[in-house]
Parts: structure tokens; sequence; C-alpha cells
């Protein structure tokens, strides 16, 4: 057995003092990620809220149904072929899970003509297997910088920036400081740490109230400039799915959920998922920054519409009469603003000689 991870950090905070949150929420969630497959399958028929769903931690876009990698691999196959139908090409997508939504996308995108190189960035070996059953022919990679440089990238990412740790910085009496972790026995709690911070914080922030807290994601902002500067330089478009904000905001949005339920994130470090809210203006702007084209940032709800979730739904309704209104429940599940329609955001990128992506025209009907 290995040995849980909190008794790693009890040893490491007796031994050196509180840790950063940052280092806290990247040791856990590698932790987590390493050790199992925390995609639990919507209980059939009358799934409506996460708290139905059987088994596992959480449950995706792409496990709820088949219609949002397919819609996702048209949209590739469409700003593909509207920027010149290009060979050799790559699909690359961080953070696979289980291979669902590259298996969904790369089946619609084959029938419009788009047959891609695979290249998936996956750091879970257990994942690395599933994705590898999933579809044939993929090649892994620890991060993008292994990611072939030499073609147009199409890439997709679904629920991975928010899985990327954070860093937290509070205001306290004396000024602003880093968001720690410390223990006192088997309980993790946060704590203010020793270091000024006051630097670090944006001027109109400065004289906060005692207790705020601003939240920022290095790895995300790493992970976007990167790609910003590949889809420059190779061409190509990129679409980062995930759940976040679209105005600037403060406070803390750790959290954590383990079997479909939100849990303490200082209990039992490495067996629940971490995750915070994707700051999207701030990627948007990292995007542009490096290079490429920022398409927009739209609900998830209002893309899938445009891209026809309504007609795809009806086509695979009349096709299987008995699944019509699990099929409709999916549909409601992944467009309702009350479910995932307007939480979740698409942000789409693409190089600066790439057309204009679908679905980001925000004048599209909704
Ligand atoms: N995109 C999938 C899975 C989302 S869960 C879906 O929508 O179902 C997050 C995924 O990112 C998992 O595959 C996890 O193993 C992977 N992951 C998390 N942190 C990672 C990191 N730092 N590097 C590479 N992969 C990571």
């Amino acid at each position: 057995m290995t040995e849980p991870l909190s008794a790693i950090f009890q040893r490491l905070i007796a031994a050196t003092g509180p840790l950063s949150l940052l280092q806290y929420m990247g040791e856990a969630n590698a932790r987590y990620y390493a050790s199992r497959d925390p995609l639990g399958a919507p209980a059939a028929g009358t799934a409506t809220g996460p708290g139905m769903d059987k088994g596992g931690d959480f449950v995706t876009a792409p496990e709820i149904s088949q219609m949002f990698g397919e819609l996702i691999g048209l949209w590739l196959a469409d700003i593909w072929t509207r920027a010149g139908r290009g060979h050799p090409v790559c699909y690359v997508e961080l953070g696979p899970g289980r291979g669902t939504l590259a298996a969904d996308a790369l089946r619609a995108a084959k029938r419009a003509g788009l047959t891609p190189q695979v290249h998936f960035v996956e750091s879970s070996p257990m994942l690395r297997q599933a994705q590898a059953a999933a579809v044939p022919g993929a090649r892994w990679h620890d991060d993008l910088s292994t990611v072939p440089d030499d073609m147009p990238m199409l890439l997709v990412a679904n629920e991975f920036l928010d899985a990327l740790p954070v860093r937290q910085i509070v205001r306290t009496e004396a000024g602003w400081r880093e968001r720690m972790v410390a223990c006192e026995g088997e309980r993790f709690f946060p704590v203010a740490g020793p270091r000024p911070m006051d630097v670090a914080v944006p001027a109109e922030w400065r004289d906060a109230e005692p207790g705020t807290i601003l939240e920022t994601c290095p790895g995300a902002a790493a992970v976007v400039q990167e790609a910003a500067l590949r889809l420059a330089a190779q061409g190509g478009a990129a679409l980062f799915i995930d759940y976040g904000h679209d105005a600037p905001r403060i406070g803390s949005t750790l959290q954590a959920v383990r079997a479909h339920r939100k849990v303490d994130p200082f209990v039992a470090p490495g067996e629940a998922d971490l995750t915070a809210h994707v700051d999207f203006p701030t990627l948007a702007r990292v995007a542009e920054a490096n290079g490429a084209r920022w398409l927009g940032t739209v609900g998830q709800g209002q893309w899938l519409r445009a891209l026809g979730i309504d007609a795809r739904a009806a086509s695979l309704a009349a096709h299987a009469p008995d699944r019509a209104a699990e099929i409709g429940v999916a549909r409601d599940r992944l467009t309702t603003d009350a479910q995932m329609g307007s939480l979740f955001k698409v942000m789409g990128l693409a190089a600066p000689d790439w057309p204009d992506g679908a679905g980001f025209d925000p004048y599209s009907p909704t």
C-alpha cells in the first residue's frame, strides 16, 4: 500500500512548516489522478443532477452524451476546412480522461474528411490505459513540449484547467500574505504565510478588507501561453471548456468533490478531486499576448445550441426511439442554465491567420 498523502504532508509540515496552497493542491491532485479513474457513469435514463450518478467521483460532459464530443469534432473539422484542409494536422487533447471525448470527436471529424494524428497530454498511467482502449493509435506526452511542432494543431481541453493548482493570497491585518496549509495532528487548515505579498497585488486591491482572497492559477496561464505560442507558430485552433467566470472576481473557488458530493478540501488530500474555477478573462488576455486570436468565450449551452445539438439529439432519438427520453435528459443537462449550460464555458482560440470559429458569434441564436 502506498502511504496516504496526508501522512506525508504531516511529516513535511512538521519538518519545514506550512505548505503553500499551490503545492498542497498540486500534490493532492497528482496523487488523486494517478491512483484511480475518477469518472462515474451517469445513471441510465434518470440522471438529472450530480447526486444521481452512479460510481466515481464526478461526471464530465463527454461521459453524459456522445453529442458533446461529436459537436467538438465537427467544430474542429469546420474550422480546419475553412482554413484550407491542410495535411498533416494533429489533434491534441489535454487530460483526455477515459478518451471518450476524443473517440466521439474523431469519429465525427472523420466523416468530414479530417483524420489527424492523435496526441494526448496525460499524467495518469491508469487513464492512459483507458485512453489507449478508446483511441487506438494515440501517442502520449507529459506536457505540450513534446507534441509535434511542425504541423497545425487542433487542441481540446475539457475540465483540464480546473484541476491545475491555484495560488491564493489573503489580506490580513498586517497586509497581503500567501495562503498556506498547516496541520495539527491529522487536521489540515489554511493559514496566512509569513512573507509579505503586497507587491503581487494590483493597486485597486491593496487596501481590501481583511479576509479578502485573490486566486490565480499559474499552471493554467502557462498552458494557455504555450498553446497560444504554438497556434501562432504552427497554425490551428483550440477549445478550452471548463467551469469558471467570464468577469474578474475575488474570493476562493477551491472545492473538493468526492462521490459526487462537495467535501472539505482540507480533509484527506489525494482522496478527493480538488478544483478551482477557471479565470477565462485572464486566459483570453494571456492567449492574445502570446500571438493567438481569441475567438470568444461563451456559455456551453449557447455554444452547443449554435452547433446544432437540438438537431443532433432529434436525429439520435429518431434512430433509437426507446432512448429518446434519455437523450433529451442528456441534452438538457449539457445545455440548460440550471445545469451545465452557463457555468461551463467554451473559450475558442485560433492562429492569427485561421478563420473565425462556429458558435462564438455573440449574435447567433441562443
Ligand atoms: N477531459 C476528461 C477528463 C477530465 S478530468 C473529461 O472531460 O472527461 C482531468 C483530466 O486531466 C484527467 O485525465 C487527469 O488525469 C488529467 N490531468 C490532471 N492534471 C494533469 C496534469 N498536471 N498533467 C496532465 N494531465 C493531467
